[in-house]
């Protein structure tokens, strides 16, 4: 065996100095080791003679990045570059854009942690009278931000009394009362974040944010291509529709990727307005818990994570897999101990394993922007978005009600909708920069056990936040009705280890 640790990524600024002081700076680029592991296929030589041979000829190893990965269509090759980025001052509108891309990684502050500052993205989009609507309702957002939060933290200092006697419990409690008063701010409000990505995916996530109709989205996407581009030109060039027809002699292709959905929107628009006279209150009414519905599942969810288990611990055929788990099923307990033996072993810390991924779940959730922000996080489920609707009402967190400010924040939320629906008409994307975190959308998530196992550990848990917590047990529960053994297992970190002594009893 040989294992060298080839490369790893540094410091911005560790990265200079040393650049600064180097015999070939031009070589300071994540493409040397894309390039080396790119010609491994070709050629025998030892790895380490390939990453050796990229440095000291940095143009040919462009050449060869290209050919490798764009002639040939090898773009597994650019996921061996890495990148960091620290976006800062983005608004919350732009964080979902991003965030979108499933396949990166994200750290965002949190508005559960931090007090927010008046501090705002304007959309350019906007002017005159329409910019004055917008920086009004952003102020009066602001003003109520304070006020409840004020209004909150007596609220739970009330409610909490032993928690003061220490900073951390002043911290938890202080939490507590950020937490839901930003559910009256919007998404405009800045965020910062740190991005990571490989180089295959960075060139994705360019690609789809410069078809943004959103120029802050578009500008963003422009950034990393202008940054990431300077160091790693030959990685970055599916993005950029002159730089691509130069390097290629054909255009770019993205007319699926960036006319398929406004398209769609005319044909199915078109649809709807013919259709939906004729099919009001004809659709099936799917189980539903609270803003979750749950509106499919593969066929029988227990049948296909026992015949999972059972194909791997054997070299049986997955016909006659399904055959000995129907069995079990219909033999009184035979099911049940299966899988209850499978989860002997198993602990909070540790995920589920990929048996659980036959059993999937289709669930329609109608959540606020604030839930959405921490559900968008979870990048195993595939996750289908509509726009935020006022038609859909507004998320109160319980302890405003609790505390008596249910008042100020309707009265925030109805002005925002209207400024919304005025705004939407001239300006139908910037108008969501006004929308507050209370707003809230329908989205479908689909999901397989596996990862609602994930979900249900952190999200269940009593440190998580109370919004997500509902969402999360309305799903799990849901699923669990339709797959009881699956889901056996399926709880909360806080509860995992009592629950798991009751399964065992
Ligand atoms: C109480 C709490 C507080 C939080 N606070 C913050 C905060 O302040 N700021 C913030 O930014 N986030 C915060 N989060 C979000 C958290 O960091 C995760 O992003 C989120 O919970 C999604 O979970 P996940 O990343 O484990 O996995 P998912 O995306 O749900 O994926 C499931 C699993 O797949 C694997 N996986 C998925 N993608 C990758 C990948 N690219 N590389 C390696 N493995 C991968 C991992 O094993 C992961 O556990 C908080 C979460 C909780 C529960």
């Amino acid at each position: 065996m040989k294992i060298t640790l080839a490369g790893y990524n540094l410091d911005v600024s560790l990265i200079e100095q040393a650049r600064n002081s180097a015999d070939k700076p031009e070589a300071f680029t994540p493409e040397t080791i894309a390039v080396a592991y790119a010609r491994i296929s070709r050629d025998p030589s030892p790895v380490s003679e390939l990453r050796e041979k990229a440095i000291n000829d940095i143009e040919k190893a462009r050449k060869s990045a290209r050919a490798i990965v764009f002639d040939m269509g090898h773009q597994s090759v650019a996921e061996h570059a890495a990148f960091n980025f620290d976006v800062l001052d983005i608004s919350r509108l732009c964080v979902e854009s991003l965030e979108w891309h499933r396949l990166c990684s994200y750290t965002e502050k949190s508005q559960r942690y931090q007090e927010l500052e008046e501090d705002f993205v304007e959309p350019s989009e906007l002017e005159g009278k329409d910019l004055d609507l917008f920086r009004n309702i952003m102020g009066e957002q602001f003003a109520v931000y304070r006020e409840v939060y004020g209004a909150l933290l007596e609220h739970f200092r009330g409610r909490y009394p032993d928690q003061l006697e220490t900073k951390r419990g002043t911290n938890v409690v202080e939490g507590y009362a950020k937490e839901d008063a930003r559910y009256v701010t919007g998404l405009a409000t800045k965020a910062q974040l740190g991005f990571t990505a490989s180089g295959r995916n960075l060139e994705y996530v360019i690609r789809s944010l410069r078809a943004h109709p959103l120029r802050e989205i578009r500008d963003l996407g422009e950034e990393f291509y202008r940054q990431a581009g300077a160091v790693a030109p030959a990685l970055i060039l599916l993005t950029d529709p002159v730089e691509y027809e130069k390097e290629f002699g054909r255009p770019l292709q993205d007319d699926h990727f960036t006319r398929t959905r406004p398209h769609m929107r005319e044909v199915i628009g078109e649809i709807v307005r013919e259709l939906s006279d004729t099919v009001e209150g004809t659709s099936p009414s799917f189980p539903a818990r609270g803003d979750v519905k749950l509106f499919g599942t593969t066929p029988e969810p227990d049948l296909e994570t026992l015949q999972a288990i059972i194909h791997t611990h054997t070299n049986i055929s997955a016909e006659t897999c399904a055959r000995l788990a129907r069995q079990l099923l219909d033999d009184g307990d035979g099911a049940a101990r299966v899988i209850r033996e499978f989860l002997r072993f198993s602990n909070p810390w540790e995920a589920a394993t990929r048996e659980f991924e036959l059993a999937q779940f289709n669930f329609e959730v109608v959540l606020s922007a604030a839930c959405f922000g921490q559900m968008k996080r979870h990048r195993m489920t595939t996750q289908l978005l509509q726009g935020y609707d006022p038609a859909l009402g507004y998320t109160y967190p319980p302890a405003v009600i609790e505390a008596g400010l249910k008042d100020p924040f309707e009265r925030i939320y109805d002005r925002t909708s209207e400024a919304f629906l005025n705004l939407k008409e001239r300006h139908p994307h910037a108008a969501e920069y006004i929308l507050t975190n209370g707003h809230r959308r329908r989205m479908i998530v689909r999901t397989d056990a596996r990862e609602l196992y994930h979900i249900s550990r952190l999200r269940e848990d009593a440190h998580a936040q109370w919004d997500i917590r509902q969402v999360s047990a309305d799903m799990v529960g849901l699923a669990r009705e339709v797959a009881p053994l699956t889901l056996m297992l399926a709880y909360g970190k806080d509860v995992f280890e009592e629950k798991k002594e009751e399964l065992f009893d």
